[in-house]
């Protein structure tokens, strides 16, 4: 490997919690959690380096927009990720808000999983920045899993330019926590570097996860938090302290001893490399709530259009088309429809998701929708359906879709309805869809893309993590479709 001379385990290198064992016992696993620190943040730095040292803060800039990342020099402020940016604004009034650029960060992802890959092939992406490793068939190769973790740190470091944090143990759950507990830190008082790999072997666990609060255990929310903090219950070693049958009694069987499986160490899950996925969509917040249909349906467009080129990215149909509306007030609806043959192309899903849309009342106005594509499986190349041809078919007419989720089957290809017709536009446009993959690859995603995606801008498609973190400004795209009779405020 790169780095042969690594010693073991020198404390020396950050490494925490060692007892000099490279032995995880137990189970003999050895899980890797690896984690970049304040990830977008830290990207947005290295390509910018006059912004090192400051507080910087990727996210949403609107009203409604959250923080996505942020430097640890924000953090001092107690700004986190997942906050709302207009209070992370307050808190940190000095920060530089950027918009992100999710094209470059999953550039560097990609980057950052090809140098994962080469310590193992059980790499399992939990997101961009985060990755499971299971390293127990590579410690014999590359030396024990501390080592490799020291190893991975620095050639994260060496290759990209930026720092992750690595947790060793014998457990995702332990893991996970050992690498939240090697990042840095900050407050007031200034930001202090973390130990950069922390390892938990076997023997050290009770130890380790004891002082942890509840709620860093995976499925311990504010209302589970609430009822153990009634059982007299703050961390982990005190839930692990009580019987798992009172745990059961208040929580449920599956809670109940899924939390007391944790609370001990408990966690069988494998490393499952390259999921499968299951859906794909896009959502929108608006900065405005929405009631003008012809607005709504030319945001809808959008995110079909990008659900559409995600699924042919990964060579995949779906079946089930579903569409998510939150009106103002946070009520949340879905309408699903499902079809016989795989769908891939912008102009059949577009199609069901309008005759979804219309079926519901925005009277009272949106504030986020979405697409998203489900039933996934292969496309059947070569399908010729012998129906007459209408491009204009399906796009708000048929009859109504079924309601909320639950799906009919789709009736016989070429049936009357949205249905039907969404199955003649996919063989219709087939081909039309390639050539249009095949632009955009060489020319960029608004190159060329479906009349309904026009603005006077040119074409307006939508990429993917694109407003992910609610609107960017309360005057862009999205703004300028305001409700008739809101002035601007
Ligand atoms: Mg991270």
């Amino acid at each position: 490997m790169d780095d042969a001379s690594v010693p073991p385990v020198a404390p020396s290198m950050g490494v925490r919690g060692v007892g000099g064992v490279p032995d995880p016992g137990g189970g003999g696993r050895w899980i890797l959690h690896v984690d970049m620190d304040a990830f977008f943040a830290s990207v947005e730095v290295l390509d910018h380096p006059e912004l090192a040292g400051k507080a910087v803060i990727v996210g949403g800039t609107g009203a409604r927009g959250v923080v996505a990342a942020c430097t640890y020099e924000a953090r001092r402020f107690g700004v986190h990720s997942a906050m709302p940016s207009a209070l992370a604004r307050r808190l940190c009034p000095q920060a530089i808000f950027l918009e992100g650029r999710f094209r470059r960060y999953v550039e560097v992802s990609s980057q950052l999983h090809a140098i994962l890959e080469r310590f193992t092939p059980l790499v399992e992406g939990i997101s961009l920045d985060e990755a499971f490793l299971d390293v127990t068939g590579s410690v014999g190769l590359l030396g024990p899993a501390p080592t490799v973790a020291i190893r991975i740190r620095r050639q994260v470091s060496e290759s990209l330019g930026l720092d992750c944090s690595v947790g060793v143990g014998r457990t995702k759950l332990v893991a996970k926590l050992a690498s939240k507990a090697a990042k840095p830190s900050a407050d007031r008082t200034g930001v202090r570097p973390g130990p950069g790999v922390v390892v938990v072997p076997s023997d050290r666990e009770a130890a380790f996860l004891g002082p942890l609060p509840v709620r860093a255990l995976w499925g311990v929310g504010p209302a589970t938090a609430k009822r153990l903090d009634d059982l007299g219950v703050a961390t982990v070693g005190e839930l692990a302290a009580l019987p798992r049958e009172l745990l059961v009694r208040r929580l449920g069987r599956a809670h109940g001893s899924r939390l007391a499986e944790l609370a001990r160490g408990e966690d069988d899950r494998p490393v499952v490399p390259a999921h499968d996925p299951k859906s794909v969509g896009h959502e929108e917040t608006f900065p405005v709530d929405l009631v003008d249909g012809a607005a709504l349906r030319r945001h809808l467009a959008r995110l079909a259009d990008a659900s559409a080129s995600q699924l042919r990215r990964v060579r995949l149909g779906a079946r089930t088309v579903t569409v998510k509306v939150r009106f103002s007030d946070f009520s949340t609806i879905t309408r699903s429809q499902t079809v016989a043959l795989p769908l891939d192309s912008f102009r059949p899903v577009d199609a069901l998701a309008a005759a979804l849309l219309a079926s519901v009342d925005c009277s009272r106005g949106v504030r986020l929708l979405g697409v998203s594509l489900s039933g996934l499986g292969p496309v059947l190349s070569g399908t010729q359906l012998a129906f007459p041809l209408d491009a204009d078919a399906g796009v708000g007419g048929g009859a109504p879709p079924r309601d909320d989720g639950v799906s009919g089957d789709g009736g016989p290809p070429g049936g009357s309805g949205p249905a039907g017709d969404s199955e003649r536009l996919q063989a219709a446009w087939a081909e039309v869809t390639a050539t249009i993959d095949g632009i955009r690859e060489r020319y960029g995603r608004d190159a060329v893309g479906n009349l309904s995606l026009l603005t006077p801008e040119g074409l307006q498609g939508k990429a993917r993590g694109e407003a992910q973190w609610g609107p960017s400004r309360d005057d862009d795209r999205a703004g300028r479709e305001r409700p008739r009779g809101v002035p601007r405020g």
